[in-house]
């Protein structure tokens, strides 16, 4: 029995697993499988989830901000690593259309109620209803996947969720559940822009962002990054640049082959596959640029068009490059507010604020894919054991979906891996 144990562990040991990026997904995979190997461009794990630490203040977020309480994986792994996490508050949240401002969120419950009825009659009451829902499907996933089962496409994830008979635009989609053209151009367009720095995307990454909207938004004090577990990852830091298939079915990449690769980052035109059916397609995809600028100054009223002082979020609907100004602290930097500064492209600061300095700023060339694309990609497996973790973005980007991914890919490895070992002996 001893000996059918032990010889069980040096087949399993001996399949090969590489997994491409160790941002969240690619992080959790390896921590479901420990004996892959992860390669990773960049001198530390994270990927997009990347912060600054500034004295005085919580960690600021230049990529992934905020989970809610229902995005179970991400609670499981602060739970294990025992960190602590707070609720993030938009404070008064503007937001600005032509230089007006169109709505505004006060810090009384009551208000905010009464006006939106008053703006919008029962739109918001009906999309709160539809979130309740979708969040109660969404939780299927978690006992499918804690089962051992597994999805092969973003159809069969779908219908998990209750979601695969929904249309993909999501203006047409509120448009069929007669939601008022007002709330949907000025408080759902806004939180598109907030979340994802574009207005038209698919159902379910609008649906995912109204979930995100109407519940409270928590983040990980000293910063989201911490949700790694680097120090447990076999990583090596070098850029994969191209991934070869080879006659035996295995994969190359340097001088290793594997049984299995994983590639878990958004794939750009600086990787390329050799011998592997449609990955190329990815290259091409097309991506939302975002750039963030950590800025410590004064906003110009003239700019936005309203007292800044007023506002401690604010949301610009129709400005072609910046989407968000969200106060981080007040007068905390030489005497000056700090604003995170969200745009699609370069920002003239000096347009934006009567006076600035940049303490931190970061490009992301390919912040998400840009979510109205037609989802023509919808499977994970391109070749046999070759899998593309972040196609299941099209649909929809966020930590919890991603480290959903992971376990998927992971469940499917391992019923192969016990398959292939039953079947050797
Ligand atoms: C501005 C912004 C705000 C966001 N806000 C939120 C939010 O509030 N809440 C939320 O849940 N999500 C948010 N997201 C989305 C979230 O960050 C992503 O969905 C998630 O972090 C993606 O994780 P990933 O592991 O799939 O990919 P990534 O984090 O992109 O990781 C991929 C890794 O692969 C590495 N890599 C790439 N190419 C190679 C190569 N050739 N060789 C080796 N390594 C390579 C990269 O360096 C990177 O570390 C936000 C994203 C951005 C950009």
């Amino acid at each position: 029995m001893i000996f059918i144990v032990n010889l069980l562990s040096i087949l399993a040991n001996s399949q090969k697993v590489a997994i491409i990026g160790c941002g969240i997904g690619g992080a959790t995979l390896a921590q479901l499988i420990p004996t892959a190997t992860v390669y990773e461009s960049y001198y530390q794990c994270g990927g997009r989830i990347n912060h600054v630490l500034i004295p005085g203040l919580n960690a600021v977020e230049f990529g992934a901000t905020f989970f809610i309480q229902e995005n179970q994986y991400v609670k499981k792994q602060i739970d294990k690593k025992n960190l602590e996490f707070y609720k993030r508050d938009l404070g008064k949240l503007g937001v600005i259309k032509n230089k007006q401002l169109v709505l505004q969120k006060t810090d009384s419950d009551v208000i905010n109620i009464v006006k939106m009825l008053y703006n919008y009659g029962l739109s918001p009451k009906r999309i709160k209803d539809i979130t309740e829902d979708v969040l109660k499907n969404f939780q299927e996933i978690y006992s499918f996947l804690e089962r051992g089962l597994y999805y092969k496409n973003l159809n069969e994830f779908l219908q998990i969720i209750k979601l695969n008979d929904i249309k993909m635009n999501f203006t047409e989609y509120l448009n069929e559940n007669g939601i008022d053209q007002n709330f949907q151009e000025e408080f759902i367009d806004a939180i598109l822009l907030a979340i994802y720095n574009q207005k038209d995307v698919n159902t379910i990454a609008g649906l995912i962002s109204m979930v995100a909207a109407f519940n409270d938004a928590y983040s990980i004090k000293g910063g989201n990054r911490q949700i790694i577990d680097e120090e447990n990852i076999n990583v090596i830091h070098s850029k994969v640049d191209i991934i070869h298939r080879l006659q035996n079915g295995k994969y190359r990449i340097f001088n290793d082959e594997y049984d299995y690769v994983v590639v878990a980052s958004l794939v750009n035109l600086d990787i390329s596959f050799d011998n592997i059916r449609e990955m190329n397609n990815f290259q091409y995809a097309k991506y939302q640029s975002t750039y963030v600028y950590v800025v410590a100054g004064k906003i110009s009223q003239k700019y936005i068009g309203v007292n800044p002082e007023d506002l401690n979020t604010i949301i610009i609907l129709d400005d072609v490059k910046v989407t968000e100004l969200k106060q981080e602290c007040v007068k905390c930097f030489q005497g000056w507010n700090i604003y995170k500064v969200q745009g699609r492209e370069e920002l003239q600061l000096d347009q934006i604020f009567e006076t600035h300095q940049i303490v931190h700023k970061k490009v992301w060339d390919a912040a998400y894919p840009l979510l109205s694309q037609s989802l023509l990609n919808t499977e994970f497996e391109y070749e046999k054991n070759f899998f593309y973790l972040n196609s299941i973005e099209s649909l929809a980007s966020c930590m919890e979906l991603m480290m959903i991914q992971a376990k998927n890919i992971a469940n499917i490895i391992k019923e192969r891996h016990n398959q292939l070992i039953h079947e050797d002996l």
